[in-house]
């Protein structure tokens, strides 16, 4: 079988060229998107990805405010800058890089945004909110993940969908959307006995296993759809996933690359969750009675 490769580039295109529109609509109404980032200290890594979320605002019109802040800033002080952003009518979406530096409780900063804000869909009241099928911010990589199979017209409901991972920010989220639009859910993590007997039931597998490389052909049943989520680097420094590309997918019927894949969708989700903010900003009824 040749798996099609489900092209994350060409698909989070797409989606930021619809985000230009509507903040093009918004400007219009006088209301200018903007995403606060709030980074504490100068982590490289943490770096490259403010710095391609500036580039993703300037391409698509949202207005982008830098808040770098030095290594040594007190929680107390983080927390206070999160409060007033939390009430600047002018900011629509706060994120907050993470990791923090140590002594800094990420928990704390997280719940700290403002719910009608949390464009990362990390707060609790968001979280809760995708398990109820209520309105609300979903995190950003498992909502891409949910774009990309449906605008590469993957059915979903009625199929066995396994996600390999729990996280909060990956995992558990996605397991939500794939049983909203129901699929039959099966979620595994480290401690998931006979773990390739459940990932060769799915039809459609979502692997955030954070471990390079490591699902192959012997954990996919023939014609299964493969959705890597991971992101390292290999020993030739070259960009790797959770999956073994070459062997994974001669067995698939539609894999995503990496890169090129998920990555880059989760920041085009980004953008159109501060373009969401920023339009239910100005609605008289705030979402979920006023949060
Ligand atoms: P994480 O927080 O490290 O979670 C990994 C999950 O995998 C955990 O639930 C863990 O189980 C499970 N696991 C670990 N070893 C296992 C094993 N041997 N067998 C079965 N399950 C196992 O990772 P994450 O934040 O979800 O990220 C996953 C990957 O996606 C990483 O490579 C990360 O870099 C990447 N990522 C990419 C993007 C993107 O934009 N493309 C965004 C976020 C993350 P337990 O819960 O039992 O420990």
């Amino acid at each position: 079988m040749s798996a099609t490769l489900i092209d994350g580039k060409k698909i989070s295109a797409q989606i930021k060229e619809e985000v230009k529109e509507e903040v093009l609509q918004l400007r219009e109404k006088g209301i200018v998107p903007c995403l606060a980032v709030i980074q504490v200290g100068n982590d490289p890594a943490s770096s490259v990805y403010v710095r391609n979320k500036r580039k993703a605002c300037e391409y698509t019109g949202i207005r982008f405010q830098d808040d770098l802040l030095p290594e040594d800033t007190s929680q107390e002080a983080l927390l206070d800058r999160i409060q007033e952003l939390n009430e600047d009518p002018q900011v629509h979406g706060i994120l907050v890089q993470l990791p923090l530096p140590q002594g800094i409780d990420e928990k704390a900063v997280t719940y700290a945004i403002s719910p009608a804000k949390d464009v990362d869909g990390f707060h609790p009241v968001n979280a809760g909110s995708l398990f109820l099928g209520e309105k609300g911010f979903v995190s950003c990589t498992p909502a891409g993940i949910l774009q990309l199979l449906k605008r590469s017209g993957i059915e979903i409901a009625g199929k066995e969908c396994v996600v390999l991972g729990r996280s909060n920010i990956v995992g558990k989220p996605m397991a939500a959307l794939l049983l909203a639009e129901n699929g039959t859910v099966t979620v595994t993590h480290s401690k998931t006995r006979n773990l390739r007997e459940v990932t060769k039931r799915a039809d459609i597998l979502v692997v955030a296993v954070g471990k390079p490389r490591f699902v192959d052909d012997t954990f996919l049943k023939e014609g299964a759809v493969v959705i890597d989520v991971g992101i390292h680097r290999n020993e030739s420094n070259q960009l790797c996933g959770d999956v073994d590309f070459e062997k994974a997918a001669p067995r698939c019927s539609a894999i995503t690359p990496v890169p090129g894949g998920v990555g880059p969708m989760t920041v085009a989700m980004l953008m159109k969750n501060c373009a969401q903010a920023a339009a239910e900003s100005v609605q008289e009824e705030p979402r979920n009675g006023g949060r």
